[in-house]
C-alpha cells in the first residue's frame, strides 16, 4: 500500500492499544488487572448529564463554531478567573475535541518544518509524535541526574536557532511529579527571554496531593498581557470530571495564535461536538464537589500503592505528587520495559505501560485510577512473578498459575 511518509513515520498510541488489548482479554473471560489505564472510574458529574441531555432532548444538535458556543467559552472564562486568577478575554479561548486535539491544532498554528519542540523527561507518550505530525522535531531533554524533573540549565542547553516551544506538563504523566516552582518559574523565564512558546499542559493540574494547591504558570509570567505572553495554557474536562469520553479541551493563549488555531480546526473538524460542549458547560458551571472526591480517592489509591510498592525490594519508586500515575524503576529485574510489560500480561495477566514509550528505560507506568484492590492485587501479582522467592503457585481466580521461570 501507498502511504505518506508522514503516516509511516506514525506510531501507534501505545496506551490505547493497551486498553484495547485489556478489553479483548477481559472480553475472553481472562482475570485481567488493568494498571495501564489512563481515566478514572468514576462516571460523568450529574450535572453534565443533564446539560448534555438538554440539548439531545431537543433533537436540535446542530454545527457550533469552531472555536466552541460561547456558553462553554463563558465557563472557560470564569474556570480560568479562578483557578488561574487571569480575566481572560473571549477571543482569547478556544474549545477543542480534547486537550489532544488542543495540542495539535496548537502545534500546527506554531511549527514550521524542521522547528523543534522541547519537552522533559518522562514525557505523555503522544508528544513526540504529535510534533512530528506537525512537521518539527521533538527534542526530549534527559535530567542527567536520573530523576524525572531536568534543570533549567539543562533545558536551556536544548534550546537552538530551530527551537519554537517548549512543552511542560505538570502534575506528569508519566511519573506522577508535580514540577517545583523553581523549576516552572525558570522555564517561564527562559521562553520570555529567548521569545518561545511555552504551553502548559494542565490536564491533571487539579488532580494533586498532601495539601498543595494546583500551580499557577501565570504567577512566574512578567509579560503584562495574555496577548503579548507566549505563554498557552490547555486543559481539559477529561481527567478532573472523570469525562474522557466526551472530548473536550480547551486553550488560552494570546489572540492571534487563537485566531488561528480557530482557522485550522475550522478546516480540520468543524467546532468540538454539541452534545459534549454543553456537558463541559454543566460539569464547569455545576456543583464541583466530584474534583475533590476523585481527588482523595486517587491520593488514598497513591498511598496504597506506595505502601506496597516500598515493601517490593529492588523497585525504586518516587513518591507521585499527582495525577493517578506511578512510573516506578524496575530495571533491577529486567532492564527492557516493553520486554517486562509482555511478560506480566502473559503471566500474571496485569497491563503495564513500558517505560520506553515515555522515553524512559527500565520502569514500568503503573495507574492507581481503579479501585484499591486492583492496585493491590496487581502490584502483589507483580510481585509473584518477578520474586523467585515467591511461593510455586498463584491463584488468578480460580486458575492455578504455575511459576515456571526463574
Ligand atoms: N495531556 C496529557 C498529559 C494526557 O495524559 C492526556 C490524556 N491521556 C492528554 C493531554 C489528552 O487529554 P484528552 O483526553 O482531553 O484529549
Amino acid at each position: 500500500m501507498s502511504l505518506s511518509q508522514l503516516a509511516k513515520s506514525i506510531s501507534e498510541s501505545p496506551t490505547l492499544k493497551l486498553n484495547e488489548t485489556a478489553a479483548l482479554l477481559k472480553d475472553k473471560g481472562e482475570p485481567v488487572i488493568h494498571l495501564g489505564g489512563g481515566e478514572p472510574k468514576s462516571k460523568a458529574p450529574i450535572d453534565a448529564i443533564v446539560s448534555c441531555a438538554a440539548l439531545l432532548r431537543t433533537g436540535d444538535v446542530k454545527y457550533t463554531p469552531a472555536d466552541g458556543i460561547p456558553a462553554l467559552k463563558k465557563a472557560i472564562i470564569r474556570y480560568t478567573g479562578e483557578h488561574y486568577d487571569r480575566l481572560v478575554p473571549v477571543e482569547n479561548v478556544i474549545a477543542s475535541s480534547g486537550a489532544k486535539q488542543s495540542i495539535m491544532v496548537l502545534l500546527h498554528a506554531i511549527i514550521d518544518p524542521q522547528e523543534e519542540v522541547i519537552f522533559p523527561v518522562p514525557y505523555w507518550v503522544s508528544y513526540p509524535e504529535m510534533v512530528k505530525l506537525a512537521g518539527g522535531r521533538p527534542v526530549a531533554v534527559t535530567a542527567a541526574d536520573g530523576g524525572f524533573q531536568p534543570t533549567v540549565e539543562e533545558m536551556a542547553q536544548a534550546v537552538g536557532p530551530y527551537t519554537k516551544a517548549i512543552i511542560l506538563n505538570s502534575p506528569n504523566n508519566p511519573s506522577g511529579v508535580v514540577y517545583s516552582d523553581e523549576f516552572v518559574a525558570g522555564v517561564v523565564e527562559l521562553c520570555e527571554r529567548k521569545s518561545l512558546y511555552l504551553i502548559m499542559d494542565d490536564t491533571y493540574n487539579r488532580l494533586i496531593f498532601d495539601g498543595r494547591a494546583p500551580s499557577n504558570c501565570y504567577r512566574f509570567s512578567k509579560d503584562p498581557t495574555i496577548d503579548s505572553s507566549k505563554l498557552v495554557v490547555v486543559n481539559c474536562v477529561s481527567k478532573m470530571y472523570a469525562m474522557t469520553g466526551f472530548r473536550i479541551g480547551w486553550t488560552i493563549g494570546p489572540k492571534d495564535l487563537i485566531r488561528a488555531m480557530t482557522n485550522i480546526q475550522s478546516q480540520e473538524t468543524s467546532g468540538p461536538a454539541a452534545p459534549s460542549q454543553w456537558a463541559a458547560v454543566g460539569a464547569l458551571t455545576g456543583v464541583q464537589s466530584c474534583i475533590e472526591s476523585l481527588r482523595l480517592t486517587l491520593e488514598n489509591n497513591r498511598n496504597v500503592m506506595m505502601t506496597r510498592l516500598e515493601a517490593f525490594a529492588g523497585v525504586r519508586a518516587v513518591r507521585p505528587g499527582g495525577t493517578f500515575y506511578c512510573f516506578p524503576d524496575f530495571s533491577a529485574y529486567e532492564k527492557d520495559s516493553q520486554k517486562l510489560s509482555r511478560f506480566l500480561l502473559d503471566k500474571v495477566r496485569v497491563v503495564t505501560v513500558p517505560g520506553k514509550e515515555f522515553g524512559m528505560e527500565g520502569h514500568l507506568r503503573l495507574s492507581y485510577c481503579g479501585t484499591v484492590k486492583e492496585v493491590t492485587e496487581g502490584i502483589e501479582r507483580i510481585k509473584w512473578a518477578l520474586d523467585p522467592n515467591s511461593p510455586n503457585e498463584l491463584y488468578l481466580g480460580n486458575r492455578k498459575i504455575v511459576r515456571d521461570w526463574q
